[in-house]
């Protein structure tokens, strides 16, 4: 693996490392700063060494050419870097850690030539340039013509090809500069390998969450790859209509029940037998178990005991776990049980290798205190599926080379 331990003689040089701060904000304030402290080993060698740090990132979506101004103005507003800024000066205190609004030209040019050997500038969400997200080929070239070295630190966006995390690493290898990647990647790399390769089996992977659609061409994928697959939330009830079962006022994607029904003749696909139902998502007045069929004006909000303990029986026998979206509704009380049993079962399994792919199950983990039990925690939920699907390769990997 190409990694930052290669880089040489960077005492001096500009240095520019795609970190992934795309952090969860409520109003003016960073909610979780998790992916900012991933990210300081990488920083913090680099600022020990006498680099010139330059921190780039995008934050949220701002969605060019598909909005009206004003709201692509409330998206920008909403996605401003600089709220992100405190908490990163906090982090690497007592590091001179400064920020600048510029994106791009001479005013970005400027700022990168003020910093001093080990000092830190963030720059403004790459996503306020129109041509992040379509690897622009002159934004590229307008970044990287300030570098000497770049360094990849934002597993969370290496599925994406975009300017700051493909066009800028490209270029600047043509130039002969250095590119490598930081330690968040290698650490992301090495685990979800042992995932995508699946050696130890039996090998279990756990899909949960809202939408089949999404994690459709990692079902295909790890049908090949695994024992079995477990299926939880929202997902199963698409699974268990296609098998004729009624699911009341469950989510359902219509459009994939011929999908789940070819899945499902793997054999290797386990669904709920039981389910934790609601006469409504939000404003229900009763809530009961039942096997099989869901009833008529109830929606499945969690899986039921039994499914519980099948599924814990299954986990138990694993050597390899892939886990990725929650059981149920885990936001709720009333059905974070499901969720809670599934990561206790994985956590009690201590001789298997067991890896969260990110997002919400990484969150529900942390809310239930299992997060650290885990073998590795991923930091990129679309990044963990798209690399298992793609059998390991990632553009924001392939591109350091
Ligand atoms: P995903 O992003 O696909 O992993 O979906 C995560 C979301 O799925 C969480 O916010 C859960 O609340 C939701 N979810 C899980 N189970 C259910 C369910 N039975 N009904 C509705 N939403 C669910």
């Amino acid at each position: 693996m190409n990694t930052i331990e290669n880089l040489k003689n960077f005492k001096g040089k500009k240095v520019l490392v795609r970190v992934d701060f795309n952090v969860p904000l409520k109003g003016d304030v960073v909610r979780d700063n998790n992916r900012i402290v991933a990210a300081l080993p990488t920083i913090n060698y680099l600022v020990k060494g006498g680099a010139r740090v330059v921190l780039m990132s995008h934050l949220g979506k701002v969605d060019w050419g598909k909005v009206d101004d004003a709201t692509l103005a409330e998206q920008m507003k909403k996605n401003n870097m600089e709220i992100v800024y405190p908490e990163v000066k906090k982090q690497l205190a007592p590091t001179a850690v400064y920020f600048t609004k510029e994106t791009k030209g001479d005013g970005l040019t400027k700022a990168i030539d003020a910093l001093k050997d080990g000092e830190v500038l963030l720059v403004q969400n790459t996503r306020y340039e129109k041509g992040e997200s379509k690897n622009d080929p002159k934004i590229s070239a307008d970044w990287a013509k300030n570098f000497d070295m770049f360094v990849m630190d934002a597993f969370g966006s290496a599925h994406r090809a975009h300017a700051s995390t493909y066009g800028v690493p490209e270029l600047l290898k043509k130039e002969n500069k250095p590119v490598a990647l930081g330690y968040l990647m290698e650490k992301e790399v090495k685990n979800l390998n042992v995932c995508v390769t699946g050696k130890d089996h039996p090998y279990i992977a756990i899909l949960g969450g809202f939408k089949v659609s999404d994690k459709i061409k990692v079902i295909d994928s790890l049908l090949k790859k695994c024992d079995k697959i477990l299926i939880g939330g929202a997902m199963s009830y698409t699974f268990l209509k296609a098998l004729g079962k009624n699911i009341g006022t469950s989510p359902c994607e219509d459009d994939q029940l011929e999908y789940a029904k070819k899945c499902y003749a793997s054999g290797k696909i386990m669904l709920p037998v039981d389910t934790i139902e609601a006469n409504g998502f939000d404003n229900y007045t009763i809530v009961k178990t039942v096997e099989g069929n869901i009833d008529d004006g109830f929606q499945g909000l969690d899986v039921g005991p039994k499914t519980v303990e099948l599924y814990a029986k299954e986990i138990a026998k694993a050597k390899t776990i892939f886990w990725n979206g929650p059981m149920g509704v885990f936001e709720n009380k009333d059905f974070t049980k499901g969720t809670i049993a599934i990561c206790k079962a994985i956590t009690d399994n201590k001789k298997c290798f067991s890896v969260i792919g990110g997002g919400d199950s990484a969150a529900a983990a942390k809310q239930f205190g299992f997060d650290t039990k885990f073998s590795h925690v991923s930091t990129g939920g679309g990044a963990s599926l798209e690399m298992i699907e793609n059998d390991g390769h990632l553009p924001g990997i392939d591109v350091i080379g």
